[in-house]
Order: C-alpha cells, then sequence, then structure tokens
C-alpha cells in the first residue's frame, strides 16, 4: 500500500478539525459502497463512528442503512454531502428523516431544486454545520478524513452546474487511503493535479458514475488505484463510459461495480484491504 504520514504530524498541522466521539473494539475500517441505483452512496464504520456520504436518488438508501446499522441504532455521526444533486441529495434528506444526524459537512452553495426542504432539514436537526474546504479534517477514532476540493467556501454561491463543486475527500486509515471525488470532471482534476494535491489512494470512487468527461489518464496516474469502485444504475447518461472502462483496464485497476455486484463492502486494517461483495 501507499505512503504513511505519521498521526502526530497529521495531528500538529490540522488547521480544523472536527472530533467525533465514542469508541468500540474492531480495529477495522470499514466502508460499503452502497446500492442505491444512479447515484452516490458510501457508508464509512470505525468502531462506533459511522459517517454517510451522499446518499443517492431517493429512498433506497434506508433500506441499505438498516442492512448496515443495528436495529435500534438511529443515530449517524456525520452526514456528507458532496453536492447539491439530486443523485447525492434525495437519499440523504431521506435519511434525516429516520435517523438523528449529529453533524453535516456540506459546501454551502445555492441551489434550486429541493433547496427549502435542505434548509429546513438542517435547521430543524438540531446538528452540527460544517462548511467544507480544503485543509479540514475529521478524525474518528484513528483514522481521518481530509477534505482536498473546494479550496475555498463556497457558502452562498450559485453555480450553472454543481458537479465542479464537489467535495473531494480522502479517507485515511494506517497505510491504506479511499479517494472520493463526488461527479467533479477533469478540468478540476487537473486544477487538483497541477495545485500538487496529493490524490494517491488504494481505492478510488469512480468520479462521476465512471462518466467518459472524468477519470482521466492524469487523473488515474495520480491517484495510483489498486481498485476503483463505480457507483452506477440503470440511466440515460451513458454511465459508466466505455472510454473510462477501458482507461481503467489499461491501468490494471480492479472494477467493481454497484449495478453488477450490490452493495459492496470493503475492510481495511490499516495495512491490508478485503472485498466483501
Ligand atoms: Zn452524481
Amino acid at each position: 500500500m501507499k505512503k504513511l504520514y505519521p498521526i502526530f504530524v497529521i495531528l500538529i498541522f490540522s488547521c480544523f478539525s472536527i472530533w467525533l466521539e465514542v469508541f468500540n473494539f474492531n480495529d477495522e475500517l470499514k466502508v460499503t459502497f452502497l446500492n442505491v441505483g444512479q447515484g452516490d452512496s458510501i457508508f464509512i464504520q470505525k468502531r462506533n463512528y459511522q459517517i454517510l456520504m451522499d446518499g443517492g436518488p431517493g429512498k433506497r438508501v434506508v433500506g441499505e442503512l438498516g442492512r448496515e446499522m443495528s436495529l435500534w441504532d438511529r443515530e449517524i455521526d456525520l452526514v456528507i454531502l458532496s453536492h447539491p444533486d439530486h443523485d447525492h441529495l434525495n437519499g440523504v434528506m431521506e435519511v434525516f428523516d429516520d435517523y438523528v444526524i449529529k453533524n453535516v459537512l456540506w459546501t454551502g452553495v445555492v441551489f434550486d431544486k429541493s433547496w427549502e426542504r435542505w434548509k429546513e432539514l438542517l435547521e430543524n436537526e438540531d446538528c452540527n454545520v460544517f462548511i467544507a474546504k480544503r485543509g479540514m479534517k475529521i478524525y474518528f477514532d484513528d483514522a481521518y478524513l481530509e477534505v482536498l476540493s473546494p479550496s475555498y467556501s463556497l457558502e452562498g454561491f450559485s453555480f450553472e452546474s454543481l458537479n465542479n463543486t464537489s467535495i473531494v475527500s480522502k479517507l485515511v486509515y494506517g497505510e491504506t487511503s479511499f479517494l472520493f471525488p463526488g461527479d467533479i470532471d477533469k478540468k478540476v482534476e487537473g486544477y487538483l493535479i497541477n495545485k500538487g494535491v496529493d490524490l494517491e489512494a488504494d481505492v478510488l470512487k469512480a468520479i462521476h458514475h465512471g462518466s467518459n468527461d472524468s477519470n482521466g489518464s492524469r487523473l488515474l496516474e495520480e491517484v495510483n488505484p489498486d481498485i476503483v469502485v463505480i457507483q452506477s444504475g440503470k440511466n440515460n447518461y451513458g454511465h459508466p463510459g466505455e472510454e473510462t472502462l477501458r482507461r481503467f483496464e489499461k491501468f490494471g485497476i480492479n472494477i467493481l461495480r454497484n449495478d453488477a455486484l450490490g452493495s459492496i463492502s470493503l475492510f481495511t486494517n490499516g495495512v491490508n484491504l478485503f472485498i466483501k461483495k
């Protein structure tokens, strides 16, 4: 696996961090790419910490979470919304109806559809709301998640397309890492590479459901993943794109697809990665 930064260095240089409470006895980090159809939804568990990143396009995520969480557990420590397009946001709003959300991390961008409902949910939930920008780190147990993009707060700004406003983050546990780049396209991929942002990771969530407008060769060289997970379902967008699939193959990356395998769980002890389909 790849590089390891000593934890103490990370602690010293973190300019901003959210600490999540709690404990448990299993040392493994579990990352499950939930089978929510055409959309992203990832559930991260480490000891008793639970983080949900995006919720897919609808209610399906609630059933998926029901399989991941125990019946009496109705709390999620952190919800991350990469960007408020419906295939990421709608499921998150469904989760708000069924679970207590303690913290929310999102970009604060202004958007049209569902804006009122989203703002109302945040206000009524009595949760801490954090606005993402590069350098933020979320520590939970002995793992952390670092925000790599956007590079500054987008709060209050509106955009024609929200894809490039996506939170790009990296989850690190020991020597293992996962890159979650939302739906950014090659423009932001190039920007991050040119800025020298460390994108290297063992596991890549295929960008924008495997779109041909993303997942470029330069990006794949930088990330250099062993595994790519494609979160897509039935769709009219041509996701995942044929060119992208060929690129993944050319780079010798193991491809895992939710549309073929259902939910996909990856486990790591900080050194090795294990797959459970
Ligand atoms: Zn999307």
